[in-house]
C-alpha cells in the first residue's frame, strides 16, 4: 500500500452558505477518499486519505468544479501521513477567534428553485420563501459569524421534520441551507390596508388581492429581500403620477420590474451583453434604451431615452408578477422610502413611514437585518459599468493583490458608501445614500457597526474626505478621537483616481487621471471637479483643471443651475441679455443679488466643477432650469444631444493650467443666436469635452511620458461623453482605464480613500 497519501486542505474565500461542504462530500465519495470537511470562521478545512492519484484529482476538482456561488480565493494543500479514516464525514463547524471570511451577497432565485415554485407536485409549490444553497438571502439576514441558522433572521423558525431532513442530508440541494423553509415551518405573507388596524388576508389570497389592487392602479408597499418596495402599474400614467405626488419625487426616474425577458424585449432594446447582465444572479437594475412603441408611461422616466429594468429575484416577485391576462406587463418597483431617506426594512417602520405612500401593504415575518437597495448598472463599451453597487454585489469584496492593514474609509456625502479593508480584501458597503438627514446617518453608523461585527473588522486607520462638513468626515473625526486612531484626510478627486487604480489592481505608478465630477473640496479651499491629476496612491499633483468660475449661492446654484450659467456669462464677458433662456429663467429681482455675489465673491466660491458646467450649458440652451434630483440637468442635456458624428467641436484650448471654458460659453451663445437647435449644441458640447480630454492627455504625455489615462468621477456616467472619449484616447495610443467594479461616482470613492490611507501610513 505504498500508493496511499494523506492531505490537509485549507480553502478561503466565499465558501460558506454556498453548498460547499456537500460539494466536497460528493467529490470525496467520487474519488473514494476518506476523511472529513468542516467550516471554520476562516474558511473550509478538509482532511483526506486515499490513493495518490485520487488525492490529486480531488484537489484539482475543488477549484475546477466549485459550486456556482462559491468564490475560492486561496487553496492550501499540505501532505500528511495517511490516517485510518473509515468514511468521509461532515464534522461540526469550528470557530476561530478573530478569524473571518467574506459573506456571500444575496442572490436571485436559482433555476431549480424556480421550477419547484411552479411545480404543483412540489411541497414548496407557490411558497414565497423557497431557496437553497445556490440562491436566496445571505448578507441581509446575518447577525454574526459563523454563518449558521442561529446567527440569521431565520433563528425564530424551527425546522419541520421534512425541512430538517433536507437540511441534514449531504446529498440534498438544501443541505445546510441556513434560510431553508417551507409552508409548514417558514415565514409567511399577509396583506394589510394602509391604516393597518387589521390583517385583510394571508397566503396565496393575500398575493391575489395584492395583484388585483395593482391591476386596478393602486400602490402596493411590499417587503422584499433587502428592504421595502413601492409597486404600481408602470403603464398607468395616472397611477404613476399619484406615486410621484405622494413620494414628492417629480422627475427622478423610477425602476421597473418586468416578469421575463420577453416582456423586456417588448419595451426595450436588449443587446447580448445587456441580457447577460439583466439575467445574472445578482439581478441588478440595468439601464436599457426604451422602444419608441412601448406603452410604459412617459412619466416613469421623464425626458430620458432609457428605462431602469430588473427581473424578479425573489420567489415572492415571481408570484406577484406572474403573467395572466389583465395583469400589468411592467411594474414600477421603487425603493420603499420617503424622499432621500433610507429604504425601510422593518414592518413597524414601514407602517409608520410608508403609510401615506401606499394603499396596501404586502408584509412577511422574516426579519431583514441589513439594508440592501437594488443595484443599478448598465453596459458601457461592451461590459458592465456600475452606477449603484448594493444588493447582489455588496459585501462581496474587491480582491486586491496587496495586503492592507485594517482601514475604515468613510466615503463622501452623497451616494455614500464606506469601505473596510482586511488582508487582501476591500469590503465596499452597499449604497447608503445621501448623508443629509438623521435617518441616513443612522443607517451609515448602524451599517458600519454591523459589518465590523459580522466580518470581525477592527479598523486601525481611518480615512475621510477633506471636506470638514461631510457627516462621514465628522464621523471619522469623532471616531479617531474616541478610538485613538490615526485619520488620513484625502482629497476627493485623488480618491476617485485611486479607486480606479485599486479596482484594476494596479501598482503605485502614476497615471493621468481625468476626474470629472460634481464637486469636491480642494486643498486650496476652492471647489474642484474638472481635474486632470497626475496621481498614484501615494500622491498627486494638479496638472490641469477646468477654468474656474464663481458658483453664486452654493447649494442654491446646484438646484437652480441658471445661477451658475449667468456666472459663466459674466466670466466670459457676455451681458445678461433677455434673449438668452438662462436669463429668462432668472427672476428679475434676483439679478442684482447675483451680480453682487459674483462681483464681491460673497457666498460664491470658485469652482472648476465639470458637473456644474454641464448644468450651466443645459440651462443656457433652455433644457433644464431647475433640478429636483442630483445630475438632472446634465442627464437631460445628454438625452437631447443629437448624434455627434457630423458635429464640430467648439474651440478646444488649454492655457497655462486651465482647460478653457470661456471660448466654449462664447461659442454656445453665438450658436443660440444663430438659432442652432439645442440638440446640435448639446452634441457639439459633448464632442468638445471629448476633444478637450484628448488634448489634456496629449499635453501631459508630452510633459511626463505617461501613457495611461483614467476616467473617473460622476460625469463619466455620461455614456455619450464616454463613448466619444475612449476611442479618441485609444486611437492616440493611450491605455484607457474606466470603472468596471465600483461606480465612477462617489459610490466608489471610499475604496480610493482606503488605498491612499494604506500608502500614506506605510
Ligand atoms: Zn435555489
Ligand atoms: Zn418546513
Ligand atoms: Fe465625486
Amino acid at each position: 500500500m505504498t500508493t496511499m497519501q494523506g492531505a490537509r486542505i485549507h480553502i478561503t474565500g466565499v465558501v460558506q452558505g454556498v453548498g460547499f461542504r456537500p460539494f466536497v462530500y460528493a467529490l470525496a465519495h467520487r474519488h473514494a477518499l476518506n476523511g472529513w470537511v468542516r467550516n471554520t470562521a476562516a474558511g473550509v478545512d478538509i482532511e483526506i486519505t486515499g490513493s495518490i492519484a485520487e488525492v490529486a484529482a480531488f484537489t484539482h476538482a475543488i477549484t475546477a468544479e466549485a459550486p456556482p456561488l462559491a468564490h475560492i480565493d486561496s487553496i492550501e494543500v499540505t501532505d500528511t501521513i495517511p490516517q485510518p479514516f473509515d468514511s468521509f464525514t461532515i464534522v461540526p463547524s469550528a470557530d476561530i477567534p478573530n478569524a473571518f471570511q467574506p459573506i456571500s451577497a444575496d442572490m436571485g432565485l436559482c433555476p431549480d428553485c424556480l421550477r419547484e415554485l411552479f411545480d404543483p407536485a412540489d411541497r414548496r409549490f407557490r411558497y414565497p420563501f423557497i431557496n437553497c444553497t445556490h440562491c436566496g438571502p445571505r448578507y441581509t439576514i446575518i447577525t454574526a459569524l459563523p454563518y449558521d441558522r442561529p446567527n440569521t433572521s431565520m433563528a425564530g423558525f424551527d425546522l419541520c421534520p421534512a425541512c430538517a431532513a433536507d437540511y441534514h442530508n449531504p446529498l440534498d440541494r438544501r443541505f445546510h441551507a441556513q434560510p431553508v423553509a417551507c409552508p409548514d415551518c417558514g415565514p409567511r405573507i399577509w396583506l394589510e390596508p394602509a391604516d393597518h388596524d387589521t390583517i385583510l388576508t394571508t397566503h396565496d389570497d393575500a398575493l391575489q388581492q395584492a395583484r388585483a389592487a395593482l391591476a386596478a392602479g393602486q400602490i402596493l408597499a411590499l417587503k422584499g429581500l433587502g428592504g421595502f418596495h413601492l409597486a404600481v402599474d408602470a403603464a398607468n400614467p395616472a397611477a404613476v403620477a399619484e406615486l410621484r405626488r405622494r413620494k414628492a419625487r417629480p422627475h427622478k426616474p423610477f425602476a421597473l420590474m418586468l416578469p421575463d425577458l420577453a416582456a423586456v424585449r417588448r419595451h426595450c432594446h436588449l443587446s447580448p451583453a445587456e441580457e447577460t447582465l439583466l439575467t445574472a444572479q445578482e439581478r441588478p437594475i440595468v439601464l436599457l434604451h426604451r422602444r419608441a412603441d412601448s406603452p410604459i408611461a412617459a412619466n416613469v422616466a421623464p425626458g430620458q431615452p432609457t428605462l431602469g429594468v430588473m427581473l424578479p429575484y425573489t420567489p415572492l416577485h415571481y408570484l406577484l408578477l406572474e403573467r395572466t391576462p389583465g395583469f400589468p406587463d411592467a411594474l414600477i418597483m421603487t425603493s420603499g422610502n420617503a424622499s432621500e431617506e433610507p429604504i425601510c426594512i422593518d414592518n413597524a417602520d414601514a407602517r409608520a413611514r410608508l403609510g401615506h405612500l401606499a394603499d396596501l401593504f404586502l408584509l412577511h415575518n422574516r426579519p431583514i437585518f441589513t439594508r440592501a437597495d437594488d443595484s443599478l448598472t448598465r453596459v458601457a463599451l461592451g461590459a458592465p459599468y456600475p452606477i449603484r453597487r448594493a444588493r447582489g454585489y455588496a459585501p462581496a469584496p474587491i480582491r486586491l493583490t496587496a495586503t492592507l492593514p485594517p482601514i475604515l474609509a468613510t466615503g463622501a456625502e452623497l451616494k455614500n458608501t464606506y469601505c473596510h479593508t482586511r488582508d487582501h480584501y476591500a469590503f465596499l458597503s452597499p449604497h447608503i445614500g445621501d448623508l443629509e438627514n438623521f435617518a441616513t446617518l443612522q443607517s451609515f453608523e448602524d451599517g458600519i457597526a454591523h459589518i465590523e461585527k459580522t466580518l470581525r473588522l477592527t479598523p486601525e486607520i481611518l480615512a475621510a474626505d477633506l471636506h470638514p462638513n461631510y457627516l462621514a468626515t465628522r464621523y471619522a473625526l469623532a471616531r479617531a478621537e474616541s478610538d485613538s486612531l490615526p485619520l488620513v484626510r484625502v482629497q476627493h478627486h485623488h480618491a476617485h483616481i485611486a479607486a480606479l487604480l485599486a479596482e484594476h489592481n494596479l501598482p503605485d505608478d502614476p497615471i493621468i487621471g481625468l476626474a470629472f465630477d460634481g464637486t469636491g473640496l480642494g486643498p486650496d479651499g476652492t471647489i474642484w471637479g474638472g481635474e486632470v491629476l497626475i496621481a498614484n496612491y501615494t500622491g498627486y499633483s494638479r496638472a490641469l483643471a477646468l477654468e474656474p468660475c464663481p458658483l453664486p449661492g452654493g447649494d442654491a446654484a446646484v438646484r437652480q443651475p441658471w445661477r451658475y450659467a449667468l456666472s459663466w456669462l459674466h466670466t466670459a464677458n457676455l451681458p445678461w441679455d433677455a434673449d438668452l433662456p438662462a436669463v429668462q429663467a432668472a427672476p428679475p429681482e434676483t439679478l442684482p443679488v447675483l451680480q453682487h455675489q459674483i462681483n464681491r465673491g460673497v457666498n460664491a466660491p470658485l469652482t472648476s466643477s465639470m458637473g456644474r458646467l454641464f448644468d450651466a450649458v443645459a440651462t443656457l440652451i433652455g433644457v433644464c432650469h431647475t433640478v429636483t434630483y442630483e445630475g438632472q440637468a446634465a442627464i437631460e442635456l445628454e438625452a437631447i444631444a443629437a448624434p455627434a458624428k457630423h458635429a464640430n467641436p467648439y474651440p478646444v484650448e488649454i492655457a497655462g493650467p486651465h482647460l478653457l471654458v470661456t471660448p466654449i460659453i462664447t461659442a454656445v451663445v453665438a450658436d443660440l443666436r444663430q438659432r442652432v437647435p439645442a440638440a446640435t449644441i448639446a452634441a457639439r458640447f459633448h464632442l468638445t469635452l471629448a476633444e478637450l480630454s484628448l488634448q489634456a492627455a496629449r499635453t501631459l504625455r508630452r510633459d511626463t511620458g505617461l501613457t495611461t489615462v483614467g476616467l473617473t468621477g460622476g460625469v463619466w456616467q455620461n455614456l455619450t461623453l464616454l463613448n466619444l472619449t475612449v476611442p479618441r484616447l485609444q486611437a492616440a495610443g493611450f491605455t484607457v482605464l474606466i470603472h468596471r467594479q465600483v461606480p465612477a461616482n462617489d459610490g466608489g470613492l471610499a475604496l480610493g480613500q482606503a488605498l491612499i490611507a494604506a500608502h500614506h501610513t506605510r
